[in-house]
């Protein structure tokens, strides 16, 4: 995990145009409650659904710039290892606190769980149902990852999730 932690900032750039870069993305350094209180006024500008249908375009915009980086970093390892991977990425880099909870092949079953959604108490367990629209980049993710390994095409849902009241968040994989 140490290891994931120093690469990552080791990808990170300042160049000399004062940017910030990760690998060769031009990229915003922001905070995790800054973000949640941005959705939080999307939710009440448009609605739940309005702030999902949002931001998930934007999140799925970022998975698929950013799978090719990722594409050199799994290379040769089994899927489910794949997916390790990633999980581990986005604990690394700050976006909760992920697992692999179930991992079958055939037919190809996924199941991802976290316990740190960045959203923390903002919703006191009493949303109408699951907030953690940022992780549809990492859903996207994943999917993207699954169609370059030539796996039939798969599709993530958060199912549950701790600003529902759930113990923890979940998001299932399948075709
Ligand atoms: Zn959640």
């Amino acid at each position: 995990m140490e290891e994931l932690y120093k690469d990552f900032i080791s990808q990170l750039n300042i160049k000399e145009d004062g940017l910030v870069y990760f690998k060769d993305d031009r990229s915003v350094l922001l905070s995790v409650p800054w973000f949640t209180a941005m959705q939080r006024e999307l939710e009440g500008i448009m609605g739940a659904d309005g702030a999902f249908v949002l931001i998930e375009s934007a999140a799925r915009r970022w998975a698929s710039r950013t799978v090719k980086d990722y594409v050199p970093l799994v290379k040769g390892k089994p899927f489910e290892e794949k997916i390790k991977f990633v999980l581990q990425m986005h604990s690394v880099t700050g976006w909760g606190n992920w697992e692999l909870a179930e991992f079958s092949s055939s037919p190809l079953q996924v199941v991802i769980k976290e316990t740190k959604p960045y959203h923390e108490d903002t919703y006191g367990g009493k949303a109408d149902g699951p907030r953690c629209y940022y992780q549809s980049g990492l859903v996207a993710l994943i999917e993207e990852l699954a169609k370059l390994e030539g796996l039939p095409p798969i599709k993530g849902t958060e199912t549950k999730c701790m600003a529902q009241g759930d113990p923890h968040c979940e998001f299932v994989f399948h075709s």
